[in-house]
């Protein structure tokens, strides 16, 4: 969907004569249906690909590509839609005009010059484009750094309050997350930041980021919630940010989503996670039944990097240290998993993790006896090796 569109919706200026105003939300209209359009054959395409268990894209990707198929939607209605009505306006001026020329053909050659008579919409290039309407409200919730705890070597815990949370509500969904969002603090910006029109302003690399972050918890009666971030690094954006956030700072996130939220009455669970998803796993942990029975293999840095979760008794924590192996480029999950004895009942399987720890968890249990109502299993990370500058050698032995 073109940001014009997106963003000043259908209402065009009542400046506008009628019948301009009419070609313009014939315009806008088509430009949503062919954003719609687009989305909707890529996301079944997706679902067809995941179902076939090909290529998994991690949500950061799968966002991308979607919103690439809702740009190309919506560009091609557009084009689809302004040669209807440039024909319709061609025809309507040949009509209109055709009577003129027959009385007078000099006036009607100055009034139908080449110029008017080839672009009737030229007036609209870009589309929508040059009228004003009244902004959404930008989406964000603002909260100041109360507290950080050290969780491990390389997780933080952040802590943000505000009155009423700023607004922010809860959707109790198991794996309720929010976009995180980092501005460049030399910037000068100040959130919630109006990321569509920074994006026409500043240069690609200085439009604040946003990353997904699992809502660790949430106090509604000390107006305040926590996220847990992976500290890696690598050049990233917010992981960087959290290394070094403050309190006092501001902690800017978008409103709770969710994508799943699997049911927590299998007879038997085996949760697997690295740092990323360990906040997602804590989480099921701490809401399965106090009868739960199950494995959960937690793959951290080192031994030290283990922290307390709470977990049912008949849940057993693995912690899988990976020790020299870099993050993204250990087989311990699934080695853990493979030599796993697992009961004949249906078992839950909740999985997050990087792509290929994703995709190895997936190809080992895909045949297993699964309670489907019970499994979800995503990428939370993708391992970019190229953008790190660095080629970390690849593992000899393929095990996938
Ligand atoms: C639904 C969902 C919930 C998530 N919840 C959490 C959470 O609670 N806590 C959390 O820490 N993460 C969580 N993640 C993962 C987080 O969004 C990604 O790790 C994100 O890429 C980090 O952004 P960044 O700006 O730090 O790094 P990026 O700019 O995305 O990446 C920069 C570099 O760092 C590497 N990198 C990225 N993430 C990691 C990592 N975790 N470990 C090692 N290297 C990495 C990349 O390979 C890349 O080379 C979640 C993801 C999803 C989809």
């Amino acid at each position: 969907m073109s940001k014009h569109y997106k963003h000043r919706g259908h209402h065009v200026s009542s400046a506008i004569p009628a019948g301009e105003r009419l070609t313009l939300e014939v315009l806008a209209i088509a430009e949503k249906a062919g954003a719609k359009a687009g989305y909707a054959v890529a996301k079944e395409e997706l679902y067809r690909s995941i179902g076939n268990n090909n290529e998994i894209l991690n949500e950061q990707e799968t966002e991308e590509l979607l919103a690439a198929a809702q740009r190309a939607g919506s560009a091609a209605a557009l084009l689809a839609a302004r040669k209807v009505i440039d024909k319709t306006l061609r025809s309507s001026f040949r009509s209109n005009a055709e009577p003129q020329l027959s009385a007078d053909p000099e006036t009607v050659a100055t009034q139908v010059s080449p110029k008017n008579y080839e672009e009737p919409l030229a007036q609209y290039s870009p589309s929508l484009g040059n009228f004003q309407a009244p902004r959404k409200k930008v989406e964000q919730h603002v909260l100041t750094i109360t507290r950080i705890e050290q969780l491990s070597a390389n997780m933080v815990r952040i802590i943000g309050a505000a009155p009423d949370l700023a607004g922010f509500r809860s959707n109790s969904a198991l794996d309720q997350y929010v976009k995180v969002y980092v501005a460049d603090p030399e910037l000068g910006l100040v959130p919630p930041y109006d990321i569509h029109a920074l994006r026409h302003r500043l240069p690609r690399e200085q439009v604040p980021r946003s990353k997904s972050y699992t809502i660790r918890w949430v106090d509604t009666a000390l107006n305040e919630l926590s996220i847990d971030f992976v500290v890696h690094g690598d050049p990233g954006t917010v992981g960087h940010w959290a290394a070094h956030a403050k309190p006092g700072e501001p902690l800017v996130i978008s409103p709770a989503r969710s994508k799943s939220s699997p049911s927590l009455d299998a007879q038997y669970y085996v949760l697997a996670a690295d740092e990323a998803g360990l906040p997602a796993i804590a989480k099921v942990l701490e809401a399965l039944p106090a009868q739960a029975q199950g494995v959960a293999l937690l793959e951290v840095a080192e031994a030290t990097s283990m922290f307390d979760v709470k977990h049912p008794e008949g849940v057993v924590l693995s912690w899988l240290p990976r020790n020299q192996d870099p993050a993204g480029r250990s087989h311990v999950i699934a080695e853990a998993l493979r030599t796993l004895p697992l009961p004949t009942a249906p078992i839950g399987v909740i999985a997050h993790a990087e792509r290929s720890t994703v995709k190895a968890i997936n190809h080992i249990t895909k045949y297993g006896n699964l309670d489907k109502r019970a499994t979800h299993i995503s990428s939370y990370w993708t391992l970019r090796e190229g953008r790190l500058g660095v080629n970390l050698p690849r593992h000899s032995t393929q095990l996938f």
